[in-house]
């Protein structure tokens, strides 16, 4: 049981951070050993499945991660981007794998990620999901085979808590349409259209966000031309699929070379 590799959740208390610990705690390959939250937070001294609402987990939710860290084997950190910046700093030290599903980085923050991934592994992705890795692969191809004829629009949708647009998801899906036709992202990137926006410029890439309910998390990758359009789509309805797949990028970091990887690294979908 204590050979099992020990993981720490910060950001405890929100959506993901929750479905973590659920994950985590009800993994044969894991041991949930650290539950951070914010100073000031109500859950900071409670055991962290009775914050929950549940039984004891054995584990107190704690506003000082040094400690853990050190003892951890990895962090996963579903946040916000200050916060997972700070604890890349720590992991960095500690030379623990960090696994980041926040979303929301401005350049600042990359080059910070960038800098502790000299010394550790760090996994980031937008997307934790199988199935949206495997959609973005599909994109990629699917933009290289057509020109374009064929604008490419990514329309996401989320729920109504959510804090930035368009998604980490949407933004990696641009991406990959971008990386297809050989083109940069922020060079075609059209992020917001309001009042007279003037023709379509061809060869761009637009984004559409909607925000209501408590929509999980849904994206299409729509190539329309005059006369045909092609829709890839992927629903996501359950969070557990992203809980899933960053305990699988933990298990995967161990034992790794430092370094930025993606989940179709850990996933193993490279060409
Ligand atoms: P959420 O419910 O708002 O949870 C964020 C949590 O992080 C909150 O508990 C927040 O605490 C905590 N936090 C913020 N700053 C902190 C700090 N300095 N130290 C410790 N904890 C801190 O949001 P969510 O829906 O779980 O999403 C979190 C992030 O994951 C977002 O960026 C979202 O886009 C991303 N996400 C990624 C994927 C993926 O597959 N990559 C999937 C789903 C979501 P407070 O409540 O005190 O602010």
């Amino acid at each position: 049981m204590s050979d099992l590799p020990g993981i720490v959740i910060t950001g405890a208390s929100g959506r993901m951070g929750q479905m973590l610990i659920r994950t985590v705690s009800d993994s044969p390959r894991a041991r949930l050993i650290g539950a951070v939250e914010r100073p000031g937070h109500a859950w900071i001294g409670q055991d962290v499945g009775a914050a929950m609402g549940g039984g004891d987990l054995g584990v107190t939710v704690s506003d000082d991660p040094l400690e853990l860290v050190a003892g951890a084997h990895a962090v996963i950190d579903f946040t916000a981007p200050d916060a997972t910046v700070d604890m890349a700093t720590l992991t960095a030290q500690a030379r623990v794998v960090h696994v980041i599903g926040t979303t929301g980085f401005d350049d600042s923050h990359l080059k910070k990620l960038e800098a502790a991934a000299r010394h550790a592994v760090i996994v980031r992705a937008g997307n934790m999901s199988v199935g949206v890795n495997l959609l973005t692969q599909l994109t990629k191809k699917v933009a290289q085979a057509l020109d374009e004829d064929f604008d490419i629009e990514i329309v996401e949708a989320h729920h109504n808590q959510k804090v930035d647009a368009p998604s980490g998801t949407a933004l990696m899906l641009g991406e990959a349409a971008a990386d297809g036709r050989g083109v940069l992202l922020d060079h075609v990137s059209d992020r917001a259209r309001d009042g007279i926006t003037g023709k379509r410029e061809r060869g761009h890439i637009g984004f559409s966000a909607i925000r209501g309910g408590d929509i999980v998390g849904e994206h299409d990758v729509i190539f329309a031309a005059a006369g045909e359009r092609i829709v890839l789509r992927h629903i996501a309805t359950d969070r557990a699929v992203f809980a899933r797949g960053a305990l699988k990028a933990a298990l995967w970091g161990q034992g790794r070379k430092p370094g930025q990887y993606d989940m179709i690294d850990v996933l193993g979908l490279n060409d």
